[in-house]
């Protein structure tokens, strides 16, 4: 068995449903999980509705939109008179507004969940009913059936032992070739929704895979594998053909955002490979992650977050920074559910690199009380895994330079531009 994980713009349109099927059928083998994320822009689209649903605003333009982008690309797909998709489409909006017109509970998770996953929904029973078709024995596993998560909503975490089971039974009970999945979605044991957080989708085909015992997983991209930087940042980007499971989740851990953080561990577990590969050219040879590989560290990776604050706290006295200081100052930042990405400590001072968000004002006011703050912010902050001096070179032509740490294989430097 082999499971296969189609994101948002691998099922972004008519075209590109037709190109999954394509796929499925030529490379999927004789048993194949198919986990697949909302089309194109909906989970956002979901989170705008979940917003304003939220503040008792009014989301009817917004829900006209998503309902109006599913039924024209179901039409495209079907023509206008397919009843199965049809009649699955309608219970489905039906399902939606029916939801809506509930009154929102005291938990924002909570409903937040319960709406969430119908971009997941639409999206698996437009490709099911496709791939039939197209003549694929396919059918529907229900995430909110086999996924089973805790009641922590909005990035619930994952019962291996319940799923495996009820993996396990489902397909066993519906013998067919193929079983659309969808990503990101969970349920608790008394069967609410639940969401393992946004992006959830590359999760759950490892779920999927560590519980059924797959072969593989095979992430389809529109990028060609894993490069050694973002396109969006750099123009000469080279794909990485091999790399360690050990690499992988170090590029994730540094802001590298080609596949889900926690992806990682559960094939690791089992060891089973992970490809990365384009949705667009399936044949390609794309990127292979698996146990060990010699092919670590031969191509430097550049991993960029822009955006970045750089904060140095000081003690109000004059003293050294101590582990008591530390202690309170990690608090505070817990306390706000604040990431650190970067920090180092000096005799006088302690420095933390983060990401610019609407938390950083109540976060500084917080640290105020007790400490000495400096900050600057439109920092940049690079990681080169692998570095050569002339990959430092490369990144910091007019920059200024604000911190730098470096071990042998990594170097990170924050950094502001000249201009
Ligand atoms: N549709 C969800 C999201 O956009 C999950 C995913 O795409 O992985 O976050
Ligand atoms: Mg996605």
């Amino acid at each position: 068995m082999k499971v296969f994980k189609f994101g948002g713009a691998s099922v972004k349109d008519a075209a590109a449903v037709k190109n999954v099927a394509e796929i499925v059928k030529t490379q999927g083998g004789d048993k194949l999980i198919v986990v697949v994320s909302a089309m194109g822009k909906t989970t956002n689209a979901l989170e705008t509705i979940i917003a304003k649903y939220r503040d008792e605003k009014d989301f009817k333009d917004e829900l006209l939109e998503l309902k109006r982008f599913h039924k024209q690309v179901v039409e495209e797909l079907f023509g206008a008179l397919h009843q199965g998709i049809n009649k699955a489409l309608t219970n489905l909006f039906q399902e939606l507004d029916n939801q809506l017109a509930k009154a929102k509970t005291d938990v924002f998770e909570y409903d937040y969940d319960q709406i969430i996953g119908f971009g997941e929904l639409l999206s698996a029973q437009i490709l099911k009913h496709y791939l039939l078709e197209d003549g694929i024995d396919a059918s529907f596993l229900d995430a909110r059936k086999t996924i089973r998560t805790n009641h922590n909503y909005k990035s619930a975490e994952v019962d291996w032992q319940q799923t495996t089971h009820l993996l396990h039974r489902a397909i066993e009970n519906k013998p067919n070739r193929v079983y659309v999945l969808q990503g990101f979605v969970g349920h608790t044991p008394e069967n609410q929704s639940t969401s393992l957080g946004r992006e959830g989708s590359d999760f759950t085909a490892a779920i999927a895979a560590y519980c059924l015992g797959a072969e593989s997983v095979t992430i389809w991209k529109d990028v060609p594998g894993m490069l050694n930087a973002d396109p969006k940042w750099f123009d000469d980007t080279i794909r990485i053909p091999k790399l360690s499971y050990k690499e992988a989740v170090e590029l994730s851990y540094y802001g590298a955002t080609i596949i889900h953080p926690k992806t990682v561990k559960p094939l690791q577990n089992k060891n089973i490979p992970l490809y990365v590969k384009s949705f667009m050219n399936a044949t390609a040879e794309g990127t292979v992650i698996q146990a060990d590989s010699a092919e670590d560290g031969l191509i430097p990776s550049f991993i960029f977050k822009i955006n970045q604050v750089l904060i140095s706290i000081h003690p109000l006295d004059f003293s050294f920074i101590v582990e008591e200081n530390l202690r309170d100052i990690f608090d505070v930042f817990a306390g706000h559910g604040i990431k650190i990405n970067l920090m180092q400590m000096s005799a006088l001072s302690f420095s933390v690199c983060i990401d610019e968000d609407y938390k950083l004002p109540a976060l500084l006011k917080d640290l105020q009380q007790h400490y000495k703050i400096l900050y600057n912010t439109k920092q940049e902050l690079v990681t080169i895994r692998h570095y050569k001096q002339e990959t430092i070179d490369r990144v910091v032509v007019n920059k200024k330079i604000m911190l730098e740490q470096r071990t042998r294989q990594t170097i990170r430097i924050v950094m502001q531009d000249l201009a």
